[in-house]
């Protein structure tokens, strides 16, 4: 007679980049493993392109259901939150009183928006830390200059981090193009950004963060540098001693590890990071990956698909008796938009800007989506990306501003 053996329980919390691929590819084994996904969101958000959904993309582009990622896959899928771990009886509680029981756990929850106790930020600024908070960005893009005839006096872009160079590089064309079809006429933009240390980008290497902060200002975005917000309300934004008028600020400076670390008693590092051993478990058969993890590229989606791969492929080779392997980094390439036809790319130690830059771009983006759909799926998806702005308002429907 054969001995059945028993499943392994895999729980995985965070349908995000990391918990998504550790998840696709431990489906190709659901002979031996018991899968189930959980996440607060229905949709992997493809966070690189957020900032073109805020200014008038589709929102396909950037929420991709994980119905569909996991289609065909032996995956059980819970929409919930997860509350808290019990470590004595390996299970895990969400908010709605679910418990899960687990032999292995992989969490993978992201990062919350961190915005340093300034007065009045989280109250009156914008955020492009999800498809709600995009969206009502882009509406009040929109809805501002219905209502003024006129731009803001000043879009201001807190962070020069990529997601800040990013937005305030498409902010002029986007609102150009909505002047446009509400026929407002032609009026200057001011967009800036604002920065408290003496250089955009401070861990990447200098010519490469000189050269966008050229390309920004031949754009027309002005660069803020060693410039502290102190306080924000309702039509003003104040910056060391100096008052900005403003309806429009946007917060992208800051980002702080999930609340559930803490909660949970995990080890935090210096860097906010959670400590892990070197097949990324912060305990035994606790794994962490993406964001939450203190791995030396954390904070990157490339990152976070490359953790939730390791980990996978670690917890295959254990169920089969074999080794697990000692985590790699894997290198990264940074590419950042500056603009809708230039882009600033590092390569190792190579660096090369503008419409070639561009293309790499449109590479990582199809390789990001193919990292978790199958490449016809991928391919569709990415197409959209080249859609011409429609002549009618996507958000009005009208051409005039009148519905
Ligand atoms: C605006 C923006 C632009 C970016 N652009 C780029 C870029 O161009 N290139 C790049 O490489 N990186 C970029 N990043 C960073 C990249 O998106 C992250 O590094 C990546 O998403 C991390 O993946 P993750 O799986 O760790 O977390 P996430 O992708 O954030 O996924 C976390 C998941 O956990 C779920 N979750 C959260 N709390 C709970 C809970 N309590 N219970 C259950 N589920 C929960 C969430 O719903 C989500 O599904 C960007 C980030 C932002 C914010």
């Amino acid at each position: 007679m054969t001995e059945k053996i028993k499943k392994e329980n895999i729980v995985i919390v965070g349908g995000g980049f990391a918990g998504v691929k550790a998840a696709l590819f431990l489906s190709k084994y659901s002979n031996f493993f018991n899968i189930t996904l959980i996440s607060e969101t229905d949709n992997l958000r493809y966070y690189p392109l957020l900032y073109k959904f805020a200014t008038g993309a589709n929102q396909v582009l950037v929420s991709i259901p994980l119905t569909k990622i996991f289609q065909n896959k032996k995956i059980k899928i819970v929409h919930g939150s997860i509350a808290s771990l019990d470590r004595s009886t390996k299970s895990i509680h969400l908010v709605d009183n679910q418990t899960f029981n687990f032999d292995k756990l992989i969490l993978a929850l992201g990062v919350v928006t961190n915005y340093f106790g300034i007065d009045g930020i989280e109250d009156y600024a914008y955020s492009i830390k999800s498809e709600a908070e995009a969206m009502k960005f882009n509406r009040h893009l929109h809805d501002y200059l219905i209502a003024n005839h006129q731009p803001d006096d000043h879009y201001v872009v807190i962070g020069a981090g990529p997601t800040g160079i990013e937005l305030a590089a498409e902010l002029p064309e986007y609102l150009r193009y909505l002047m446009k079809i509400h026929h407002l006429g032609r009026h200057a933009i001011k967009v800036e950004i604002i920065e408290a240390l003496n250089q955009l980008l401070p861990r990447l290497p200098k010519p490469y963060a000189q050269r966008i902060s050229k390309k920004l200002i031949s754009i027309g975005v002005s660069l803020k540098l060693n410039s502290k917000v102190i306080s924000q309300n309702d039509s003003e934004i104040t910056v060391n001693d100096q008052t900005i008028k403003s309806k429009t600020v946007v917060w992208t400076a800051g980002v702080a590890n999930h609340p559930f670390y803490k909660a949970n008693n995990f080890l935090i590092t210096q860097h906010g990071k959670i400590a892990c051993d070197i097949f990324l478990q912060a305990e035994d058969n606790i794994f962490i990956a993406g964001d939450n993890a203190n791995t030396p590229f954390s904070g990157l989606a490339q990152t976070a698909l490359h953790d939730g791969q390791s980990i996978a492929e670690n917890i295959v080779r254990n169920h089969f008796g074999y080794q697990m392997k000692a985590y790699k980094p894997k290198n990264i390439i940074t590419v950042i938009p500056v603009g809708p036809k230039f882009s600033a790319v590092l390569w190792g130690k190579k660096k090369f800007y503008g419409f070639y830059g561009s293309v790499m771009r449109h590479l990582a983006d199809i390789d990001g989506y193919m990292n978790v759909l199958p490449w016809y799926s991928a391919l569709a998806l990415w197409l959209k990306y080249f859609h011409r702005r429609p002549q009618t308002c996507p958000i009005c429907q009208s051409t005039n501003g009148q519905n």
